[in-house]
C-alpha cells in the first residue's frame, strides 16, 4: 500500500499557498515556503507531514539556514540556533492564529 505520496501532496500544496501569503517567523519577510519544525524531515526518519502543527513559513534564506544549506561554520550555527530559539517561541502563536482562511 503506497497512499504516502498521494495523502501528503495536497496538503503540501496548500502548506505552500498559505505559506507564500505569510510573513517569515525570523525574519519578517513577505512570501515565504513551508519548512518543516518541530520535526526536521531528516530526524524523523521521513515521518514529518505538512499538517499545521508541521511546518512554518521560512523565506528561502532562513529556510536555507535551519535547513544547514548555509554550511556548518560556528558563525552560521550560532545563527541557526538563534533562528530556531525564535521558532520555539513564534511558532506555537502562529499555529494557533492561523486557519488557514488569512
Ligand atoms: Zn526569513
Amino acid at each position: 500500500m503506497n497512499s504516502r505520496t498521494r495523502k501528503l501532496v495536497p496538503q503540501h500544496r496548500e502548506a505552500t499557498r498559505i505559506a507564500a501569503e505569510s510573513r517569515c517567523l525570523i525574519c519578517d519577510a513577505y512570501g515565504c515556503e513551508p519548512a518543516h519544525f518541530p520535526t526536521h524531515r531528516g530526524m524523523a526518519g521521513g515521518k514529518a507531514g505538512w499538517s499545521r502543527e508541521e511546518w512554518v513559513p521560512l523565506d528561502r534564506d532562513c529556510h536555507d539556514l535551519i535547513d544547514r544549506r548555509l554550511g556548518v561554520s560556528a558563525a552560521i550555527e550560532e545563527r541557526r540556533i538563534m533562528a530556531l530559539l525564535m521558532l520555539e517561541e513564534r511558532a506555537p502563536k502562529w499555529w494557533r492564529g492561523t486557519d488557514g482562511t488569512t
